[in-house]
């Protein structure tokens, strides 16, 4: 299971600091078969570094990498910088980047292409808004933000080993809304199904469930057979509950 955080926008230096040093030392996140992962404002990539730097079972990377290996693009950052402060991994296409910044899947899959390229990990988000679930519309809607990328992907020779996908419906993601588990299952047995083909002879790609995961709600979703995993905004800030979530992930 892979249990990912993004931080998004949250925790000022001390409360960050705080943080890593906490979950660098807890056990939890050093236990076989688990992977922790933590999305972190760029500007905390040099600290995340300094704390884990050197062999810790944790990794962490940044939310966004831009689409270019350099040049004028002010406010962005490039994969190469993020794996020069140790990152393994960038978010790509998480949908407070397709809102606010108005990402659309071309641009999100030439992220990927740049990341993979470079030598990062990426975490492509998917998920159908309410709108379009209420309109029966959200398997049409995932399966083609999938396709488009999966295709683009390929089409550059990259290696979809080397993405997660986490799945999100727009409408669970920090709203205290959940999706029920019988729609998280069939929606990831079509991700997976859609994926499948594109990594014949691979282990696959992991299918994470995002969408206001916490305490209460994390062991039936992590139960699932489908679930590989979550991604983890809210309930990821707090170190200690955010650990308390991986000891429920290494139970599956
Ligand atoms: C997210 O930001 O990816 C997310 C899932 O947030 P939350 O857990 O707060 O819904």
């Amino acid at each position: 299971m892979i249990i990912a955080a993004n931080w998004k926008m949250n925790l000022n230096k001390q409360q960050a600091e705080t943080h890593l040093r906490l979950t660098a030392q807890h056990p939890v996140h050093a236990i076989k078969n688990h992977q922790t992962i933590l999305f972190l404002p760029a500007c905390y990539l040099p600290l995340a570094e300094d704390i884990f730097g050197g062999g810790h079972d944790v990794m962490w990377g940044a939310q966004d990498c831009h689409h270019h290996d350099s040049g004028a693009f002010t406010g962005n950052i490039s994969a190469e910088m993020i794996l020069g402060f140790g990152g393994g991994w960038a978010l790509a296409g998480h949908s407070e980047r397709r809102q606010y910044h108005f990402e659309e899947d071309g641009l999100i899959a030439q992220k990927i292409i740049q990341g993979l390229k470079s030598g990062l990990k990426m975490m492509l988000c998917v998920g159908e808004s309410e709108q379009e679930r209420n309109d029966g519309k959200h398997f049409d809607i995932v399966g083609a933000q999938v396709k488009k990328i999966c295709d683009a992907v390929k089409k550059a020779e990259c290696n979809l080993f080397d993405i997660a996908i986490a799945y999100e419906p727009v409408w669970a993601i920090g709203t205290g809304k959940v999706a029920t588990i019988a729609q998280i299952d069939e929606m990831h047995r079509m991700i997976q199904n859609s994926v499948a083909p594109h990594v014949e002879g691979e282990a696959g790609v992991p299918v994470l469930y995002g969408g206001s995961v916490n305490l209460d709600n994390a062991a039936e979703i992590f139960a699932l057979p489908s679930v590989n995993g979550a991604l983890v905004g809210g309930a990821s800030l707090d170190a200690e509950k955010f650990a308390q979530l991986c000891a429920i992930a290494v139970q599956k």
